[in-house]
């Protein structure tokens, strides 16, 4: 196994993602280190999914420049990459004087920041494009868009390995030692060199910076955690619905639609220090079902479908303060390194410009050779439930795994959990192949299709049962045989 690279990048988030696509483009050895089986078992995989628009930061932060281009790239990338995207909008409502003289702070911020066609509507028109929303007014935020996260994760890791890119899962970088300007990342499975290193490691980042000598960042996280409700009261929702900033300037529990038709309820605000915790708690359920309630009618018990959280990777600084904006940071005494830290919202809007900075910062100190055989494009598995009944009819006369369903729920077909099952990362949990296909996502949550995909698997990769793992690198989904 080749072992030297001209980069090695430590995580494989979208950020890192980003990075590795971005890099492909020039004629570069590249490693991904990615500590997890997959690239969306980090903050990438648990977030919400809306594209910015960049009203919310402050004026020339790098999370406003670069949330605002990402947002204006999209609907390019989004075609490229084959990501599941919609420019819907987004509405933030308000009640009352109190909250309309801080909606209109945020509307005046968002027309300095130059985000364009925002207006301020009254309730009327409110009713009249969000039913289902109220308020006595709202903040129309017309390039606001929701995406897929996994898909764009996979979709960027794919395209930066489809041009070259080596991603190395379950490999955590444990230490790194400089010669010069030559780096020997450590890990358990042996050490890499490169030329550059670049730390991508999100939630763990404080970390790599110190090992990189960057300085020494502490973490602050904040964890948020959501209700996902069934894709029958999809419909109900056209575009997210938040409230008004509260008097600390943070949004409190908002409603999304997901690219896929369900509603997301949250995130809630929590702040955990230093902890990783990704559980759902009764007492943050109670919270984002009265909250919920108050953005959308539908946030009832009936419908819900699943809780998970996610962790904002936020930083102290060496001062002791909270870092407000994103850190792309190079130094002289500290050759060959791009060190990214406090990487949270809005991160996966602005992980293509993020990457292009990465670009330019080694740029800066190297001539790079373009990659002639460069392909920007990537094309993700047909998806049945979505083909008319011809085309439906069709695939299953070309290929008859498709006239199998495995997944009742969302519809996957057999031939599409077995393109999965062949991704070119190599990923083989069955929760990879949820990212990949939506097979569990639906209702019962896997309760039907779960044990068969494990199946098929070990038949597609020639994994024995006891080598089968859900999601984590000790999540080993069976022990043996029962009669
Ligand atoms: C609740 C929530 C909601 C959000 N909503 C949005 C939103 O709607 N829109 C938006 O634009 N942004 C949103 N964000 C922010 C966005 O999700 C993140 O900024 C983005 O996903 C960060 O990507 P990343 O690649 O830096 O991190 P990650 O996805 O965490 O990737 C880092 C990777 O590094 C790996 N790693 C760590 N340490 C090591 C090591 N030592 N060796 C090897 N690998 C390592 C990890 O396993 C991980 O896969 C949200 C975040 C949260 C928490």
């Amino acid at each position: 196994m080749k072992t030297d690279f001209d980069v090695i990048i430590i995580g494989g988030g979208v950020v890192g993602s980003a990075v590795a696509r971005e890099l492909s483009r020039y004629k570069l050895g590249i490693a991904v280190l990615e500590k997890e089986l997959d690239v969306v078992n980090g903050t990438s995989g648990h977030n919400t999914g809306l594209l910015h628009s960049g009203a919310l930061y402050e004026k020339n932060s790098l999370k406003m420049i670069c949330s605002m281009e990402g947002n204006a790239d999209f609907d390019r990338v989004a075609e490229e990459l084959d990501v599941p995207f919609k420019r819907c909008g987004k509405l933030v409502v308000g009640f009352g004087d109190e909250e309309r003289e801080r909606l209109e702070k945020l509307y005046q911020k968002g027309l300095d920041n130059g985000v364009p066609g925002l207006r301020m509507i009254d309730h009327a028109e409110l009713k009249s494009i969000e039913p289902s929303a109220d308020g006595d007014f709202a903040l129309v935020v017309p390039t606001a868009g929701i995406l897929c996260p996994f898909t764009y994760t996979i979709a960027l890791a794919e395209n930066a390995a489809m041009n070259g890119a080596k991603y190395f899962f379950d490999h955590a970088a444990t230490g790194i030692d400089r010669t010069g300007d030559h780096y020997t990342v450590h890990t358990a499975k042996g050490d890499f060199t490169g030329r550059w290193v670049i730390n991508c490691a999100g939630l763990f980042a404080y970390q790599v910076s110190k090992w990189l000598g960057f300085g020494a960042y502490e973490p602050a996280r904040v964890k948020g955690e959501y209700i996902i409700l069934d894709k029958r009261v999809g419909k109900h929702l056209i575009r997210p619905v938040y409230p008004t900033p509260n008097i600390y300037g943070d949004f409190d529990v908002h409603v999304t639609p997901t690219i896929d038709g369900n509603v997301l309820v949250g995130p809630t605000i929590e702040n955990i220090g230093d902890k990783i915790d990704y559980s759902a708690t009764q007492d943050m359920i109670d919270v984002l079902a009265r909250d919920g309630l108050k953005m959308f009618d539908y946030v009832k018990r009936e419908h819900y479908i699943r809780n998970y959280a996610g962790v904002f990777p936020t930083v102290k600084n060496e001062k002791g303060e909270v870092e407000p904006d994103f850190c792309i940071q190079t130094r002289e005494d500290i050759p060959n390194a791009v060190n990214l830290v406090g990487i949270n919202s809005p991160g996966l809007t602005s992980s293509l410009p993020i990457a292009r900075r990465v670009v330019e910062k080694i740029k800066a100190q190297e001539k790079l050779i373009p990659n002639e055989s460069f392909d920007p494009v990537r094309r993700g598995i047909e998806r049945f439930a979505e083909k008319s009944k011809a085309e439906q009819a069709e695939l299953i006369a070309s290929d008859a795994d498709y006239g199998e369903i495995f997944c009742r729920c969302e519809c996957v077909t057999k031939a599409e959990i077995k393109k999965a099952a062949h991704n070119i990362l190599g990923v083989s949990t069955v929760t990879g192949i949820k990212y990949r296909t939506r097979a569990t996502m639906g209702r019962c949550q896997g309760g039907y299709c779960q044990t068969r995909i494990a199946a098929l698997l070990q038949q597609e990769l020639g994994q024995k049962k006891n080598e089968i793992r859900l999601k984590t690198t000790g999540g080993y989904m069976f022990t043996g045989d029962v009669k």
